[in-house]
């Protein structure tokens, strides 16, 4: 166990802030180390022109390497401002007024927490000038900790039970240490800050309740035996899984992974709004529908006008069916394939609309119709309302997510603060 251990802390755990001043003029600001929390790169702004820091304190600045490891603070910059904007100026980061020459800005508040276009963040920021110069990003540095209370009461309602809130804060935590871990090792951010990941919202999603869910399933993420060892794996959840969870293969492709097969869920129908678990029909009309899919997947033009589109397989459960691929047919015959969820999200890119591959797809003339929509959201690992409904009847969050994700193992990869 402990020689896994080693091996999930240098995969996942990057940098850790230490605070500690190298020399007097070049401040480290993380090292690594494996007893405390992984920091994580959160992606607030991208492609940004401009935007608006705010703080109770004061605001250190410091110009810093592409790592954004350590930098040299920049003195003349007035550091009793706390309330500043950022532009771009011949190219270059200005403050204020001030032009900067250095690609990468490391902001520290003395208060610990930064705002941003009127949003209040814990952690550092670090503005980042692009390869071209004409835009910049801002992420936000904190340990994973920190963010995951900026997320468990984003993703689910803060007054839901203990053990619910407690079992989205270990899917958060390895769902994020699973992207650190397989996508972000060449790009300088680990997490986007929308579902595209997951809802990042700061302080503003913090309560009470919250934070000790956090604090409470410190450190812990969930694990599979993947051939000889133990290791994360991506810790999928939704809203309401309409009485099956998903196989991910037959949503994401990829690997097979056994706590990902799907679990029949009895227990969301409880909890869910009707108008998420059974949802109205809803119709867009056929151009609408060949645009979107042209935009989203170019390579499907050589298809020309779509005439036919039809579910191909789904899977079948005791109440519902979820549709898992759709064929696209062309006048002429010519067809191709799609993932049922790929399909609905190129339609529909919010997902508000058609809830989930749930659906039955008619041709009514001008449009298509997705009606008897069971579900809400892409229906692979946890259900989020499932997992409330076995809180009430009193169980704890490691048989939620032991049911959720079956063969799955919790593991405590680092100590608490
Ligand atoms: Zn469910």
């Amino acid at each position: 166990m402990f020689k896994y251990l080693n091996y999930l802390i240098v995969f996942c755990v990057l940098l850790v802030f230490s605070g500690c001043r190298k020399s007097k003029d070049t401040v480290e600001f993380y090292q690594l180390e494996d007893s405390c929390p992984p920091i994580v790169r959160v992606l607030l702004l991208s492609e940004a022109n401009g935007c608006e820091f705010a703080s109770d304190g004061q605001i250190s600045i410091y110009d810093c390497n592409e790592s954004f490891l350590s930098g040299q603070e920049i003195s003349d910059f007035n550091k009793a401002t706390s309330d500043f904007s950022v532009n771009l100026t011949d190219g270059k980061i200005s403050l204020d007024s001030n032009s900067i020459d250095s690609r990468n800005l490391l902001l520290v508040s003395q208060n610990q927490t930064i705002g941003l276009n009127g949003d209040e963040y814990r952690g550092k920021m670090v503005i980042s000038l692009a390869q071209d110069n004409n835009s910049f990003d801002v992420m936000n540095i904190l340990s994973l900790e920190d963010y995951l209370k900026g997320v468990v009461g984003a993703e689910m309602y803060s007054y839901w039970e203990m053990e619910a809130l407690k079992a989205q804060a270990v899917a958060s935590r390895t769902y994020c240490l699973y992207i650190k871990k397989r996508f972000a090792t060449n790009r300088n951010w680990d997490m986007k800050k929308s579902q595209a990941h997951q809802v990042y919202s700061g302080i503003a999603a913090e309560t009470k309740r919250v934070r000790s869910a956090v604090e409470q399933t410190a450190g812990e993420v969930l694990t599979y035996k993947n051939e000889a060892k133990l290791d994360i794996f991506p810790t999928y959840y939704a809203s309401n899984c309409g009485g099956h969870t998903q196989n991910s293969v037959d949503v994401f492709g990829g690997d097979n992974i056994k706590p990902l097969n799907g679990v029949k869920c009895p227990f969301c129908k409880d909890i869910a709004k009707k108008r998420f678990f059974n949802w109205e029909p809803v119709s867009f009309k056929k151009s609408f529908v060949q645009n979107r899919l042209m935009e989203r997947y170019p390579s499907l033009a050589r298809l020309g006008d779509i005439q036919r589109i039809e579910t191909v397989r789904k899977s079948d459960y005791a109440d519902f069916t979820r549709a898992t691929f759709i064929k696209l047919i062309s006048s002429s015959g010519e067809g191709d394939f799609l993932r049922a969820e790929d399909f609905r999200l190129a339609i529909d890119r919010s997902g508000l609309k058609i809830k989930s591959t749930g659906f039955e797809l008619t041709d009514a003339n001008d449009s298509w119709v997705f009606s008897n929509g069971t579900g809400y959201g892409h229906g692979v690992g946890l259900c989020q309302c499932g997992a409330e409904h076995i809180a009430r009847c009193g169980k704890d969050y490691k048989q939620i997510l032991s049911y959720y994700y079956p063969d799955s193992k919790l593991v405590k990869i680092f100590k608490d603060d």
